[in-house]
């Protein structure tokens, strides 16, 4: 029986791992992908306090280390359900595998946001990513698109922008949500075109991708591109946990700053509770809080009544 077990390994996770372990309770992380979370997979980060630059998976490496090092365990496993029962939380997963603890906290993230194209699954490792920095590099001196306007699509065309021949930016309006900084570095890349106020509408090729069907005001464009790489959002990965949550229109855990959910003993924390600014910074501000939440609702009520 755990004090504490989170579901999620990346920064919200680790961080609450980090905080659990600290104020003395014993910690067991799942994580049913790669520790790190999506900022395993940023190429540079370069608004996280104390580091000028630094690649997203040497810092999702050193957050792993630092919640280890703390005693925190950890395992791979996909949580699949949660069971509540008085004070105690089990946890099951894919593998047929259980876990119980006291507390519970939900920092299970996000997953990529798909197009909802014809035939994009089918194209999803033949052309179609959501990751460039995994499979950037097998576009190297060839034409790529990216698709979205936030920070993560402009990260995605710079770093494509290094290797590429070509790389389109389609985006639906004519001004980015992402960073300033991130979309005036862009503009003076050479070998980077804007495609604004458009939307891919089809994916070209049998097998292979060999183009997207791009609509504009005043017409239908042809992008040639060989790689399309989706980076349009991301959606929360709760449906297993809903029962235990409020969740909102997107599907995002209704709870406050303070992480609290409405099942006693159950806390959120990051990209995946209801928020303004979803940012690394607030991410890890996500852990803490709930890690502290946690421990108060374990010190006060035994872990065995609703505090
Ligand atoms: P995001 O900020 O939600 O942006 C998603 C983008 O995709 C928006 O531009 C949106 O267009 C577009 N979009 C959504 N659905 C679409 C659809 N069906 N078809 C076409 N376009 C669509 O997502 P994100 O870029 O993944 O960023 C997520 C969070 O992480 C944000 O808070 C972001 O600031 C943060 N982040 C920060 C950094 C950094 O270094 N600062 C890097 C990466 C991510 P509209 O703009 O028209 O809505």
């Amino acid at each position: 029986m755990y004090d504490v077990i989170i579901i999620g390994g990346g920064p919200a996770g680790l961080t609450a791992a980090v905080y659990a372990r600290r104020a003395g309770k014993s910690v067991l992380v799942l994580e049913k992908d790669a520790f790190g979370g999506q900022i395993a997979q940023s190429p540079r980060v370069e608004n996280y306090p104390g580091f000028a630059s630094i690649s997203g998976a040497e810092l999702a490496d050193a957050m792993l280390a630092q919640a280890m090092e703390q005693g925190a365990e950890v395992e791979l496993e996909e949580a699949s359900a949660v069971r509540v029962d008085g004070g105690v939380k089990t946890v099951v997963c894919a593998s047929g595998a259980a876990f119980e603890g006291r507390a519970l906290i939900l920092a299970a993230g996000a997953k990529p946001r798909m197009l909802g194209l014809a035939r994009e699954a089918e194209l999803t490792g033949s052309g179609v990513s959501y990751c460039a920095v995994c499979d950037g590099a097998f576009y190297k001196d060839r034409a790529v698109a990216v698709v979205g306007g936030g920070s993560s699509a402009l990260q995605d065309a710079l770093l494509l922008s290094e290797t590429c021949a070509r790389v389109y930016l389609v985006h639906r309006r004519d001004s980015f949500r992402g960073e300033q900084a991130l979309a005036d570095a862009l503009r003076a890349r050479m070998n980077v075109e804007f495609v604004l106020n458009a939307r891919v509408t089809e994916l070209l090729g049998a097998g292979e991708l060999t183009g997207v069907t791009v609509e504009q005001e005043g017409g239908t464009r042809t992008l040639a591109v060989e790689g399309l790489f989706v980076a349009v959002g991301t959606e929360p990965e709760l449906a297993a946990f809903a029962p235990l949550l409020r969740l909102d229109a997107a599907g995002c855990a209704d709870a406050g700053e303070d992480c609290l959910t409405p099942t006693a003993g159950v806390f959120v924390a990051g990209d995946c509770r209801k928020k303004a600014v979803r940012q690394l910074t607030t991410a890890t501000a996500d852990g803490a809080v709930a890690a502290l939440a946690a421990v108060e609702w374990l010190d006060r009520a035994g872990g065995g009544a609703t505090p």
